[in-house]
């Protein structure tokens, strides 16, 4: 059990490419990885300011460690989703994580600014889709009010493998054309990055325990059931059986994209009665969902 490049006790074992590393060496090749999905799909300038979506979870801390040590211009926005005790502890642990960072941290609490949990609004909506709404319409609005250039996720593979592969089975074809590692701006909506999108989970938990951050672990108590995740412990199974399988799926994914593109809805963009964000119809997602008379103050 020797690392590959320095002969030393090797703690790391990767499945793909396979091979041993020391945790030096580990955590170098982990960090050059990062760095060569940032230039290979070109997200960012160094002179952009990065809005880093930042969850208290092992994702968000390995981006923003990354950035921080590329020397990007980043601050994290944490959004308190209300959800009991997950969610007071997910905040704790993104204070804690942005502390040890040099991370400036902005909050958004959901109970503050619309007096409600995520697990708390009324309509026919699963609670995970209108979670995803919330946050994603909290992210954008606050980046675009703030003028931050890019909002960064920790999405890693084996998320885009899972939300893929589920769109292909509903074959959810304009998801598909939408979907990738770096989604362009325009107009109010500010342009998204996947810094981790070719990096998987247990790589990305040995990275932050390596550097000594502690993390929210468990899955939210509200999304037990939830579809993706089985079909996440389906492709687990298929990469322990073929070793980059999951990789190989969403690069070839990557290059057969255009195919879905022609199903995108180009009607002309409309702004929401409320807020006056980008809207499909008179009233956005984000207002429907919450019922909304007036815009909520971020
Ligand atoms: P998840 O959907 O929980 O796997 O999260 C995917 C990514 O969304 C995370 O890596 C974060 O970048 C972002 N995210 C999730 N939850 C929050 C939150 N409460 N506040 C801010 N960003 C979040
Ligand atoms: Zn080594
Ligand atoms: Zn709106």
């Amino acid at each position: 059990m020797k690392c590959k490049i320095c002969g030393k006790e090797a703690t790391v074992y990767l499945n793909y490419p396979r091979m041993r590393l020391c945790k030096e060496h580990f955590i170098a090749y982990f960090e050059r990885k990062i760095e060569r999905t940032i230039k290979k799909y070109k997200m960012v300038s160094p002179e952009e300011n990065i809005l880093i979506a930042f969850s208290g979870g092992k994702d968000s801390a390995a981006v923003a460690h990354v950035f921080k040590k590329l020397g990007y211009s980043i601050t994290g926005l944490h959004i308190n989703l209300g959800i009991g005790e997950y969610s007071n502890k997910s905040e704790e642990y993104a204070k804690k994580q942005s502390k040890q960072i040099g991370l400036r941290l902005k909050v958004v609490d959901l109970r503050k600014i619309l007096g409600k949990g995520v697990g708390e609004a009324k309509g026919s909506r699963p609670t995970c889709s209108v979670c995803g709404t919330t946050k994603r319409y909290i992210l954008n609005r606050f980046a675009y009010e703030k003028g931050f250039d890019v909002v960064a996720t920790g999405h890693n593979l084996d998320d885009e493998t899972a939300f893929v592969f589920n769109n292909l089975l509903h074959w959810n074809t304009e998801y598909l054309a939408k979907q990738g590692p770096y989604l362009p701006g325009e107009n109010k909506f500010v342009k998204k990055i996947k810094p981790l999108y070719e990096t998987m989970e247990y790589e990305i938990s040995e990275y932050v325990k390596n550097l000594g951050y502690t993390y929210i672990t468990g899955k939210c108590p509200l999304s037990s059931g939830a579809t993706i995740l089985k079909y996440k412990k389906i492709l687990d199974e298929m990469e322990q059986k073929g070793p980059g399988t999951k990789i190989n799926f969403i690069k070839g994914f990557l290059k057969k994209k255009h195919l879905f593109e022609v199903e995108i809805q180009r009607s002309s963009p409309k702004e929401c009665n409320i807020c006056g964000m980008p809207s499909l119809g008179e009233k956005c997602a984000f207002c429907k969902i919450w019922h909304l008379e007036k815009p909520v103050k971020l």
